[in-house]
């Protein structure tokens, strides 16, 4: 039997509790699951790429079947490369849908083989992002509970 495989992009600037609830449910789905960090020149993140790849790697470990990458161009080409079929994307509320629609269906124009699917976290994350998750750090707010406690040691040394 042929080997699934997800690819799960994001930003991960940093990595929360809602992507490690999503990544556990992807696995379930795939084979593997490679953890794709896309190198964006028009965000200004807080963490370099190689700080995310290393804090994402500390959390899954050195397992094969939950890769984590970074890539840049257009994500279905690098989907591709590391022969996912399915790309993975988490949707919180209605105002996440619009901006997935629109990326979903441009990703199938550019390439109808591969397949976007959505998954919802745990509704307790529902509200977890990267961005809010950073604010809450700047003024010293309690992160513990929504981010890895490596994770939320990070952040607190960075800001
Ligand atoms: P991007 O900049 O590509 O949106 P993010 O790191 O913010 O990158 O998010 C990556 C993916 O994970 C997106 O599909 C996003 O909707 C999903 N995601 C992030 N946080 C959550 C969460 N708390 N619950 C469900 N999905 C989430």
């Amino acid at each position: 039997m042929t080997e699934r495989v997800a690819l799960y992009p994001g930003s991960f600037d940093p990595l929360t509790n809602g992507h490690l609830d999503i990544l556990s449910r992807a696995r379930r789905l795939a084979d593997r699951v490679v953890v794709a960090i896309l190198e964006n020149d028009e965000k200004t993140p807080l963490f370099s790429v190689a700080e995310r790849i290393g804090m994402i790697r500390e959390i899954v470990g050195d397992d094969p079947s939950t890769p984590v990458r970074s890539f840049s161009g257009l994500l279905v080409d690098f989907a591709k490369d590391v022969g996912a079929t399915l790309i993975v994307r988490g949707l919180r509320a209605v105002s996440d849908y619009e901006y997935e629609l629109q990326m979903a269906l441009m990703n199938r124009r550019l390439t109808p083989s591969i397949e976007t699917v959505f998954l919802m976290a745990k509704e307790e994350y529902s509200y977890v992002s990267s961005r809010l998750v950073k604010e809450v750090a700047k003024l010293g707010g309690d992160l513990s509970g929504l981010v890895p406690e490596s994770v939320r040691q990070r952040l607190v040394t960075k800001l």
